[in-house]
């Protein structure tokens, strides 16, 4: 009799036990969309402190493209980055940090070859620096919380600003509106 209720008892718990996994499964995955890589810690996107992260700890957590670009200013070819002529409506993060940067209403189209937006998120989501390499002088644009190389800023941009961040696809995470 014991057994036969212990069996009605299962019954019912197992089918209900089922969904509780299944709704794991999909959190997990949400979150591994929102982190990009559940291996950085130092991804956020409500905490602005500034990072102060060394290259090495750096390098243990990025995905290597995103090392190469945030943190030793390479540069994605022209017309190959995911971001260059996409048009969604949402939000652009830094992909090493989480940092919010740009909305998609100041992307614009612009025949560069990298996305290209005229105003960040925030005065304070970019720093600049001068960069003076190649034999030129252009201003780099850097993430304002974890300092990470993002690209570079240029006057040829369209009203109201008149600039043009010109950024690399590879550290950027869109997020859209209405996800
Ligand atoms: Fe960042």
């Amino acid at each position: 009799m014991n057994s036969l209720i212990f069996s009605l008892i299962l019954m019912a718990v197992v089918p209900s036990c089922s969904r509780p996994d299944q709704t794991q499964i999909y959190k997990q995955q949400v979150n591994k969309d929102m982190t990009q890589d559940k291996k950085n810690p130092y991804y956020s996107r409500t905490d602005t402190t500034h990072l102060n992260v060394s290259d090495a700890d750096w390098k243990k957590v990025l995905p290597e493209d995103v090392y190469e670009i945030s943190r030793k200013a390479a540069t994605e070819r022209a017309f190959t980055g995911k971001y260059w002529d996409f048009e969604g409506l949402g939000t652009y993060y830094c992909a090493a940090c989480g940092n919010a940067l740009f909305k998609s209403d100041a992307k614009f189209a612009s025949s560069c070859g990298w996305p290209s937006f005229y105003e960040t998120i925030r005065n304070n989501s970019v720093k600049y620096e001068v960069d003076k390499s190649y034999g030129m002088v252009r201003t780099e644009v850097l993430c304002g919380r974890c300092d990470g190389h993002l690209g570079h800023i240029f006057d040829d941009g369209p009203a109201p600003t008149y600039k043009r961040f010109c950024m690399n696809s590879v550290v950027l995470d869109f997020e859209p509106d209405n996800k």
